[in-house]
C-alpha cells in the first residue's frame, strides 16, 4: 500500500504453528510494507519445526527501528484463539510502553496479505475498529459452504452481531483491546469478542489468499469446535432449539392426553395398556424437559463465577532484534 509512508506505526501480533514454509515470507513482506517504529509480536503457540529458529534468523537482519521483533513463547500449544489472546496481552502492554495506540491481528500463513495492513490503518483513523470482510477467498468448497454456514447462523442468532465473512484479521485500538481482554472467556472466539465489545467499527473488504504452504494448522475438528463454542458462547440458539423441542413434545403429548380424555368420558373409546402407558410417559418426559430448559436458561445466565484456570501460559518473552 503506496500510502504507508504517511500512516501511523502499529503493533501486529501472529501467532504461529508450525510455518516454519511461511513464516520468513510473512516477516519479510511485513517489514517492507509496515511503517518504521512498528512492532511484530510473535507468539510463538508450541512450534516444535524450524519456525523460530528461522524467525530469530529473519529477525537479525532487520534493524529494530524498521520493525521490532518479539517473541512471546506459550508454554505448549493452546490453539489459534488463544494464542491471539495471549499476543494482544503483550501487545496492550507494549502499547502502553510506547506511543503506538493501534494494535493489528493477522495470520502468519500469508492467508491475509500483511500488504493490507496500510488499508486497515487507513480505515481506523476516524474509528475504533477496523476488521477485512473477505472480499473473495480461495478456500475450498466444502470449506466455504462451512463457513457460510456458520457465520449465517452467527448473524442470525449471535446476541452481538458477528458480521459474515469476518475472520482474525483487523486493527483495534489499544483501548478496545484493553476492553477485550478484560472480557475475554473460556470459549475463546476473537471475532465474537471483538464485534462482542462494540465501539465505532467499520469493515474493510479485503481479498483473501489461499495458504502459502502446508495445510490448515487449525484443521476440521478445530473448526467445528470452533464453531460450537461460538454457538455456545454467542449465541442462544441452543437454548431456543431446547425450548422449541420440549414445548411442541409437551404440546403435542397435552393433545393426546386431552384427546384420550374426551374419548373416554364421552365413552367413545378408551385408550388403555400401552398407547396409554406411552402417551404418560411422554408427556411427563415433556413437562421434565420443559423444566430443564428453564434450568439451562438459567445457569446461562449465571455464568460459572470460578474461573480457575487461565487460557494460556506465556513461558517467555524476548525481544529478537
Ligand atoms: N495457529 C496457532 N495455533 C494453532 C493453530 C494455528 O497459532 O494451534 C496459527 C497458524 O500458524 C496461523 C493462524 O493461527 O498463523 C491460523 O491458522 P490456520 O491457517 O491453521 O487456520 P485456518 O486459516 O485454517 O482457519
Ligand atoms: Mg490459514
Amino acid at each position: 500500500m503506496s500510502l504507508m509512508a504517511d500512516l501511523l506505526p502499529c503493533i501486529v501480533v501472529a501467532p504461529v504453528f508450525q510455518e516454519e514454509s511461511n513464516i520468513r515470507d510473512f516477516v519479510e513482506r511485513l517489514h517492507k510494507t509496515i511503517s518504521p517504529g512498528s512492532e511484530l509480536i510473535i507468539v510463538d503457540d508450541g512450534c516444535t519445526d524450524q519456525t523460530v529458529e528461522l524467525l530469530r534468523h529473519s529477525a537479525a537482519s532487520i534493524p529494530r527501528d524498521e520493525l521490532a521483533i518479539r517473541l512471546v513463547t506459550l508454554s505448549r500449544n493452546f490453539g489459534h484463539q488463544r494464542a491471539v489472546i495471549a499476543g494482544l496481552e503483550v501487545a496492550a502492554k507494549r502499547a502502553r510502553e510506547t506511543t503506538i495506540d493501534c494494535i493489528s491481528v493477522i495470520d502468519a500463513d500469508l492467508q491475509d496479505r500483511p500488504e493490507h495492513i496500510g488499508d486497515l490503518l487507513a480505515a481506523i483513523e476516524n474509528h475504533d475498529v477496523a476488521y477485512a470482510i473477505r472480499a473473495s477467498r480461495r478456500e475450498s468448497m466444502m470449506f466455504r459452504i462451512g463457513a457460510d454456514i456458520f457465520y449465517k447462523a452467527l448473524a442470525r442468532w449471535a446476541r452481538s452481531p458477528v458480521p459474515p465473512n469476518a475472520g482474525t484479521f483487523s486493527m483495534m485500538r489499544t483501548s478496545v483491546v484493553d476492553v477485550m481482554l478484560d472480557n475475554v472467556d473460556e470459549n475463546v472466539f476473537f471475532p465474537g469478542l471483538r464485534a462482542w465489545v462494540g465501539f465505532d467499527q467499520v469493515s474493510v473488504p479485503l481479498d483473501r489468499d489461499g495458504r502459502q504452504h502446508g495445510e490448515s494448522r487449525v484443521g476440521l475438528k478445530g473448526l467445528i469446535r470452533l464453531a460450537v463454542g461460538a454457538l455456545f458462547g454467542y449465541s442462544k440458539l441452543p437454548l431456543r432449539l431446547m425450548m422449541l423441542f420440549s414445548a411442541g413434545s409437551l404440546a403435542l403429548s397435552a393433545l393426546a392426553v386431552l384427546t384420550m380424555t374426551v374419548l373416554k368420558l364421552g365413552g367413545f373409546v378408551a385408550v388403555e395398556g400401552v398407547p396409554l402407558l406411552v402417551v404418560l410417559i411422554f408427556f411427563s418426559l415433556s413437562v421434565l424437559a420443559i423444566f430443564l430448559t428453564i434450568l439451562a436458561y438459567m445457569v446461562s445466565r449465571n455464568p460459572s463465577p470460578v474461573q480457575t484456570r487461565a487460557l494460556y501460559v506465556i513461558a517467555h518473552e524476548a525481544s529478537l532484534n
